[in-house]
């Protein structure tokens, strides 16, 4: 085949983008990328009743931020639009009709009520789940079972129906899926799949499958809970006399605890679900990306980091396993903190600007916030984590910590903290060297171990009992305040 490689993100804006959402659209770049092909994203947004307003700016912002620009969709015109399933229904329903016509769909006119009641009816030892199908459409109100007359009749009057798809038992549908290789369904397991809905708008199925093909999508790579819809994708296909793309179904993603990762399982395990959770908790989208790749996917070597750019040139969907990935969030930490690691203290300076938004905490110039990320970078791995872990570089401490203070503060620690004020007062040039020379000089004169007086300044100064090289924290914090502090825990502790 030499036609163009077009692959589709073809989320359903039914909340906000998920994180297993963001693989799926992931592994979509990376094939699309990698054949120079053509990566579209389509909104699939048929279904009213679980349409969720800003869902599909959440997944826009969301695909934005992790750095898969999509080729064609809803505000990136291409020639196949529109891009949005809503605003595509006249299409649908001319292949609706056209499946009519050929036999391969009817109308069905049956309320909700008779098919509960037909389940009923028909619901045995051998037949516990009753589906409307080969067997039981011959009992309920449809066109099969109407005189043509009697169904012109009902619908020119206006009665509520839907049109279904006409599966013929007794066949067997199979096809190569990429990932999981030879797949076969009974078309008895299959039930007689609504194409088009009461309110004129097509099902999932229907949609789906008429957009693959007029959008000219080559592969269709989404996640393991499509793969039972495959078979009518493929009969629809067929019907339509289409050539159906290449299937490839990815893992499934895994909770930790064992079983498929859901939003309650996952925020029990203090995952989040959510992409917005991750841009606003300051992940690297590049860690996060990177993360991602892996779950499910590697490239069958030792390399760990990778960069977009060599994502793209080692992806291949042959590589993606068939077994569920599970989610390890440490993992993810540990992305995050290389990310970080590499990044320039400059790059980071946003990311810790939104924290302090976050928190309230104004005042400190662009300088001050790059000289923090410099002492606390290689000791966290989150931007949050600044805040959290440095919050003494933005206000004094309010309380000190038990544990420290009952480690370190005894008996003579006042005496030699006064000591170390009067020196620091005393500093005609006040910076880290001087600081820790005249530490040195007081413990020494008294021949005590240097943590004897350098853990309870740590204290006085940022209340804690470990953090970064206090000398630089305290040049940074500069005289003024370091002397105020200290003076303040003489004077309460
Ligand atoms: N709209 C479906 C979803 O929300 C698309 C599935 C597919 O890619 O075919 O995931």
């Amino acid at each position: 085949m030499t036609s163009q490689v077009r692959v589709r993100f073809a989320p359903s804006p039914t909340g906000m983008l998920h994180i297993g959402g963001l693989r799926t659209a992931l592994y979509n770049y990376l094939f699309a990328k990698k054949h120079n092909g053509i990566f579209i994203l389509r909104i699939e947004d048929t279904d009213q009743n679980r349409y969720v307003d800003g869902a599909e700016n959440d997944i826009i912002t969301a695909l934005k931020w992790a750095g898969m620009p999509y080729d064609e969709g809803p505000d990136a015109p291409g020639s196949y639009g529109p891009y949005r399933q809503s605003e595509r229904s006249a299409i649908y329903q001319t292949y609706a009709a056209q499946l009519i016509g050929q036999g391969h769909a009817y109308y069905a006119f049956d309320t909700p009520e008779a098919i509960e009641a037909m389940r009923e009816r028909l619901k045995s030892e051998v037949n516990k789940n009753p589906k409307y199908d080969a067997a039981s459409r011959t009992q309920m109100t449809n066109s099969l079972t109407l005189s043509p007359e009697e169904t012109r009749q009902r619908i020119e009057s206006g009665s509520p129906y839907v049109i279904r798809l006409k599966t013929e038992p007794g066949e067997v549908v199979t096809f190569h899926d990429q990932i999981r290789g030879h797949v076969s369904f009974q078309t008895r397991e299959l039930d007689d799949q609504v194409l088009m809905k009461s309110d004129g708008l097509p099902t999932y199925h229907l949609a789906n499958v008429v957009d693959d093909h007029l959008m000219g999508v080559t592969h269709v790579i989404r996640g393991e809970e499509w793969l039972s819809s495959a078979p009518k994708h493929i009969l629809l296909y067929r019907y339509l006399g289409w050539e159906a793309p290449v299937m490839a179904h990815l893992p499934l993603i895994m909770s930790p605890a064992g079983g498929k990762l859901s939003k309650r399982n996952a925020e029990e395990l203090g995952i989040p679900v959510n992409v917005r959770d991750y841009i606003s908790g300051g992940y690297d989208p590049e860690a996060l990306v990177n993360f991602l790749a892996f779950l499910g996917w590697s490239p069958g070597d030792d390399r760990e980091i990778l960069s977009m750019k060599e994502l793209i040139g080692a992806f291949r969907l042959e590589d993606v396993s068939k077994a569920g990935a599970v989610f390890n969030i440490d993992k993810l930490t540990w992305y995050n903190e290389q990310y970080l690691r590499s990044r320039s203290d400059e790059h980071l300076i946003p990311l810790l600007q939104q924290e302090l938004e976050l928190q309230n905490i104004s005042g400190f110039n662009s300088a001050y916030l790059e000289s923090v990320i410099g002492l606390m970078k290689e000791r966290v791995s989150r931007p949050a984590e600044i805040l959290e872990q440095g919050r003494f570089f933005f206000e004094a401490p309010s309380h000190y910590d038990e544990k420290a203070l009952k480690k370190a503060w005894k008996a003579e620690t006042p005496e030699l903290l006064l000591e170390f004020l009067t020196a620091v007062e005393a500093m005609k040039s006040y910076h880290a060297a001087a600081l820790k020379q005249a530490l040195s000089d007081i413990v020494e004169q008294r021949g005590l171990g240097f943590g004897k007086l350098m853990l309870p300044a740590r204290i006085a100064v940022t209340g804690m009992g470990g953090g970064p090289d206090l000398f630089e924290t305290m040049e940074l914090l500069g005289k003024d305040e370091v002397v105020g502090r200290i003076q303040k825990a003489l004077n309460t502790l």
